[in-house]
């Protein structure tokens, strides 16, 4: 099986902790989908990467797009700013 391209990165630069993944539960007051251009309604993330990375990892995962988490103690590595294409 392939390697994915996080993987990939964090060998290389070891950027990441052991425990990462490209979404994860994060403390609240930080960067959040809540607070992310991708967020769709309250519970769900329009990122169709996110969305393939949800399908890949959680095999069976019934809708990709919904939030493992509360919007305001979820992110992901995809994460953009609303503000960031305001500009
Ligand atoms: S942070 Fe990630 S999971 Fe959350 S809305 Fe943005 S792209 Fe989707």
């Amino acid at each position: 099986m392939s390697k994915d391209i996080f993987t990939l990165i964090n060998e290389e630069t070891n950027y990441y902790p052991e425990n990462h993944q490209l979404g994860m539960v994060v403390p609240k007051g930080g960067s959040d989908c809540a607070k992310c251009k991708f967020l769709s309604g309250n519970h769900n993330c329009k990122n169709k990467g996110f969305q393939k990375w949800m399908t890949n990892t959680f095999k069976d995962v019934s809708d990709p797009s919904l939030l493992p988490a509360p919007a305001d103690e979820y992110c992901c590595d995809l994460f953009v700013t609303k503000e960031y294409y305001e500009r």
